[in-house]
């Protein structure tokens, strides 16, 4: 029998008839904010609608709104398995409009259709069920005590957590920002990026459709200055959770005990090596992977490996085969489903990385290839050589398709070289040979490692497996039971005397 052939969607048309909302979500309502910020498309440059820009009066509502949520137990109270249910629904609902999600995300960031709709539906759901799973899978212990005794310690929710929101995954970020503190029984206020409020705002609306009480789940648009910072440095927040840049962060860490001392988690920035021992596979075979870890989402990614680190025997074939493999790319259409390379995700964005990208020219780079292409806000896969530590293009992040090469001839080398930046998220390390991952595992300053001696798929233990940011990309995680863990607080317990 011959399968049905469905037509594909057209996207275009699809994007013409999509209605925004940009109204905050408080309580269950929404409402309109005072003041407002224009959102373009980084796909041609299009305006899309007036998103809200959320003042301190709206924050206090919200904050007020979520203190209420989480006091009356309506959520802090049932039990974890009742609110694994809950978010296993909100799960489901965003496969069920993984379209439509999918698409708000590339209208505004540029991300190709095709990938986002994949985010939405596989990476969106898988992130909701498994910070679901944990939900009850998170409790305390029991010590030793004498016979006139028995001690124990509770687990319990902070409260009301403060979550802020990047704009790279824009549903993802949402997910993995409110989803480990509400399965742990917190309520959420939740602040995405004023680049992309559009599919957050959504999932709020899920969330409420998914059972989750009024109040539980509060989604404000806004920036950063105003929006962003009237939230974490209110009075009645519990706990602050970030994700975005080093220099976001290091506001934000001074501005959250600014009216009370309370916990931050910060997840920061990358510069993350990719590190070419001698005994790697073949450079054919390894100038994909090593391209991939750069170029995903065209390098607008945390943990994207930014750095190759070469073994100056292996650099020479290397490169050439990077070059021929980056010259294959063009920026494509985002709201084409083939288009697996897209633009960035703005006009400042493009302009960013352009500087890096001329500045590192004028002090000495060769670029082996790339640079800016016709379309709008993108930029070529570029290969920076005869790059050194101190110029920005290495030291700094620079979130776009950029990667800079440097050579090793020994481990140590290779370890300075790695450690010599200030962040510390990731790093991958080609070699099989045993005493060199050893070294390399032991001393890598970084919260996760991929070591592989072929270029053979694996699926890895995915988001099982906890790893801490080091240095300038932050503290706290969020993978593994440990993520779930910090959103929640200690109590000791002592039962004493008895019959
Ligand atoms: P950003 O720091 O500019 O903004 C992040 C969020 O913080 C936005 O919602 C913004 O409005 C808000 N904000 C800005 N100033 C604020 C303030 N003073 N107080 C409170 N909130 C404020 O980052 P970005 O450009 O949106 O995202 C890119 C960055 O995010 C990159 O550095 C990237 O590495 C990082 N990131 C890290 C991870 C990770 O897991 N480590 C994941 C994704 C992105």
């Amino acid at each position: 029998m011959m399968a049905t052939k469905h037509p594909k969607p057209d996207w275009n048309k699809r994007a013409r008839d999509l209605t925004w909302d940009g109204q905050a979500l408080i309580h269950g309502q929404k409402i309109e904010a005072s003041k407002e910020i224009e959102i373009f498309s980084p796909v041609d440059g299009r305006y899309l609608y007036n998103s809200g820009l959320c003042d301190s009066a709206m924050i206090d509502r919200a904050v007020r709104s979520s203190r209420s949520a989480f006091e009356s137990g309506s959520w802090s109270g049932i039990s974890p398995q009742a609110r694994a249910s809950k978010l296993l629904r909100l799960a489901e609902l965003i496969v069920r409009d993984h379209e439509e999600l999918a698409l708000r995300d590339t209208l505004e960031m540029g991300k190709p259709i095709g990938i986002a709709l994949s985010e939405v539906a596989g990476l969106a759901p898988v992130l909701c069920r498994y910070y679901a799973e944990c939900a009850d899978k998170i409790y305390g212990e029991v010590p030793g005590s004498d016979g006139g005794s028995i001690a124990f310690s509770l687990r319990e929710p902070r409260g009301v957590v403060a979550a802020i929101a990047p704009w790279n995954y824009p549903l993802a970020n949402a997910i993995i920002k409110s989803l480990p503190a509400l399965a742990a029984g917190n309520c959420v206020v939740l602040k995405p990026s004023e680049m992309t409020p559009g599919s957050a705002l959504r999932f709020g609306e899920l969330a409420l459709e998914a059972g989750l009480p009024e109040g539980v789940l509060n989604v404000l648009p806004g920036d950063g200055v105003e929006t962003g910072a009237s939230l974490v440095s209110h009075a009645d927040i519990d706990m602050v959770t970030f994700t975005g840049s080093t220099a976001t962060g290091r506001a934000i860490m001074a501005l959250a005990p600014s009216r009370h001392i309370r916990p931050v988690m910060l997840e920061c920035g990358g510069k993350s090596p990719q590190i070419v021992f001698a005994d790697a596979p073949d450079a054919t075979d390894l100038a994909p992977h090593i391209l991939d870890e750069i170029l995903t989402n065209q390098g607008q990614l945390c943990v994207a490996r930014s750095r190759l680190l070469v073994h100056r025997s292996r650099k020479e074939e290397l490169l050439h085969e990077l070059a021929k493999l980056a010259r294959e790319y063009v920026v494509g259409d985002p709201l084409d489903v083939d288009t697996r390379f897209g633009p960035l995700a703005g006009t400042t964005q493009r302009n960013r990385v352009m500087s890096y990208i001329s500045s590192a020219q004028q002090a000495g780079a060769h670029m082996v290839v790339g640079g800016r292409s016709d379309r709008h806000c993108g930029v070529l896969p570029t290969v920076l050589d005869e790059v050194s530590d101190d110029m920005p293009v290495v030291k700094e992040e620079v979130f776009g398709p950029v990667l800079t090469v440097q050579t090793f001839n020994t481990v140590d080398d290779a370890i300075r070289l790695a450690n010599s930046s200030r962040y510390g998220l990731a790093a991958t390390i080609w070699s099989a040979h045993y005493p060199v991952i050893h070294a390399m595992v032991r001393r890598l300053k970084c919260g996760h490692v991929t070591v592989r001696s072929t270029t053979e798929a694996f699926e890895g233990p995915g988001l099982a497996l906890a790893g801490e940011p080091h240095r300038d990309s932050g503290f706290g995680g969020e993978t593994g039971l440990d993520s779930l863990r910090n959103y929640t607080t200690v109590k000791g317990i002592i039962l004493a005397g008895g019959l």
